[in-house]
């Protein structure tokens, strides 16, 4: 890096230290580019200060503290009724979690070389960005940049967040009580996860939605093995239904009134509301234009495989770009972006990006569903394998689930790997590398899986597939 009279000269500026911005930058700083990193808030952006971390670190606290009851069955008794759970004690042990992962992001791009400079970051013009440092305002020449700036909570203006009652995904991670009742406006990915948790603290749930279904981006019967837990949990679900109006009361409560074809208007009242309806690109306020980078008609700036933007010399990567907003492909986009520049042969050119939702039971999968193969043109064949008959899942009390492979009829290529049940979010691990590798269900079915273990249950299921798994009876 060269100081100039007017700015400091870098080969690449990265907007944004979040999963995708943190990793473009370490890889920037492994290929020997000087690299500065502009952060506002903290290093790991949503993902580890307010979005997957801190939501994964409740979820397990939650499941931890649900069930307890179960485990009198295993021989352990414990004066049950005095379990309870602590949420400042819970906010201690996730601030902790947080800040040691910081800590080592903040070491690992010390130790690639890259500079972090804790700011807030605007494109002056297609080669120049200022950065606001808290009173300070510094000039950086870069000859790329990188876009990754992330995404914030969409909360419609008529719902008016105040961060007390009416709560985005940030506002809920940082309460200090659990509350007596929750509204969830929202049953996608992240509304599920937080209501389940909120659930198994005690909390009395109600999920509206306005689609037909819960987990409305996943297949139908994976989406209702979760509706089937959120019933036993004791959660409303009012799908087909929309929200008018949202009013604190006088007492310290929200109203919500909400509409379906079906019920017509309904008034109801909890303590809190979280809103999860969806994200917005955080694209409106880092200057795009002087850079003459473009953005589509949601404020999502399209990139090609090498993750360029219409500008050969500006990349943008995660949640600012159309697709997925998940941390795994934010990070894989900052790979590949770093290596580009860096002049290697690098693309995103994979359809495959898992998904994992940390619901009970856990959903987790890559590839095609059943009926996007078959809207595809392919002719397949499919088969599940239940926890049930796994030793493992029952010996651990995770009996409830299944793994389902989706293959090729002729070649029995696989297109899908799904599961629903305890650890899935692990077990897709392999999934998305058979996948990858193009394996057949014979690779699987023919690869000695470790016992006792749940990973059998891919090994099972491609077997089944073929008509060989000996822990089912196999079809005819
Ligand atoms: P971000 O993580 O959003 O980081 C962007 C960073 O840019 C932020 O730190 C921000 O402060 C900074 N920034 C913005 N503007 C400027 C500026 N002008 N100057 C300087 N800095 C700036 N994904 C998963 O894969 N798995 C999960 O289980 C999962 N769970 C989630 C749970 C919740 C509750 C939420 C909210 C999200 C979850 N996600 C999950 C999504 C995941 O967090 C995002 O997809 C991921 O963080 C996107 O990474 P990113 O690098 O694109 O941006």
């Amino acid at each position: 890096m060269v100081v100039g009279e007017v700015a400091v000269e870098t080969d690449v500026i990265v907007i944004g230290g979040g999963p995708g911005g943190y990793a473009a930058a370490i890889r920037l700083g492994q290929l020997g580019k000087s690299v500065v990193l502009i952060e506002k808030e903290e290093l790991g952006g949503v993902c580890l200060n307010k979005g997957c971390i801190p939501s994964k670190a409740l979820i397990h606290a939650a499941g931890e503290f649900h069930k307890l009851p179960r485990i009198a069955k295993m021989g352990i008794r414990l004066p049950l009724e005095e379990a309870t759970f602590h949420m400042p004690e819970w906010q201690k042990w996730k601030s902790s979690l947080i800040a040691q992962l910081n800590k080592g992001v903040h070491y690992l791009c010390e130790a690639s070389g890259v500079t972090v400079v804790r700011g807030t970051a605007t494109f002056l013009s297609s080669d120049r960005i200022g950065v606001e440092t808290g009173g300070d305002f510094e000039t950086f020449k870069f000859e790329n940049a990188i876009v990754a700036s992330g995404s914030r909570p969409f909360v419609p203006g008529f719902l008016e967040r105040d961060g007390t009652y009416i709560l985005d995904s940030t506002d809920i991670l940082q309460m200090e009580e659990v509350p007596d009742s929750l509204a969830i406006i929202g049953g996608g990915y992240i509304g599920m996860e937080m209501g389940m948790a909120f659930s198994k603290l005690g909390t009395k749930v109600t999920v509206i939605e306005a689609a037909d279904r819960v987990l409305p981006q996943i297949a139908v019967h994976h989406a209702q093995e979760v509706q089937k837990e959120a019933k036993k949990l004791g959660m409303v679900l009012k799908t087909s239904t929309k929200v008018e109006t949202a009013t604190v009361t006088e007492n310290g409560q929200v109203e919500l009134c909400v509409y379906s074809e079906k019920q017509g208007e309904e008034r109801f009242v909890h303590d809190k509301v979280l809103v999860t309806i969806g994200r917005i690109p955080n694209t409106d306020a880092i200057g795009l234009a002087q850079a003459k980078v473009i953005v589509d008609e949601r404020g999502y700036i399209p990139v090609d495989q090498s993750c360029r933007t219409n500008q050969a010399h500006i990349f943008a990567i995660g949640d600012v770009t159309p697709g997925t907003a998940l941390a795994h492909r934010a990070a894989k986009q900052g790979v590949v972006a770093a290596e580009v520049i860096a002049g290697l042969s690098s693309a995103n050119d994979s359809t495959l990006i898992p998904y994992v939702i940390f619901t009970e039971p856990q959903v987790a999968g890559v590839g095609l569903t059943k009926e996007e193969a078959m809207q595809q043109g392919y002719n397949i064949k499919s088969a599940t394998f239940p926890y049930g008959a796994n030793g493992r899942a029952l010996a651990t009390d995770e009996g409830n689930g299944f793994a389902e492979v989706i293959v090729d009829a002729e070649s029995h290529l696989l297109l899908g790997m799904h599961i629903v049940g305890s650890d899935a979010s692990n077990l897709i691990g392999e999934g998305v590398l058979a996948l990858e590798m193009a394996a057949r269900a014979e690779d699987l079915s023919m690869t000695m899986h470790p016992h006792p273990t749940l990973s059998e249950v891919w090994m099972e299921a491609a077997a089944s597939v073929l008509g060989h798994a000996i822990h089912v009876v196999n079809k005819k």
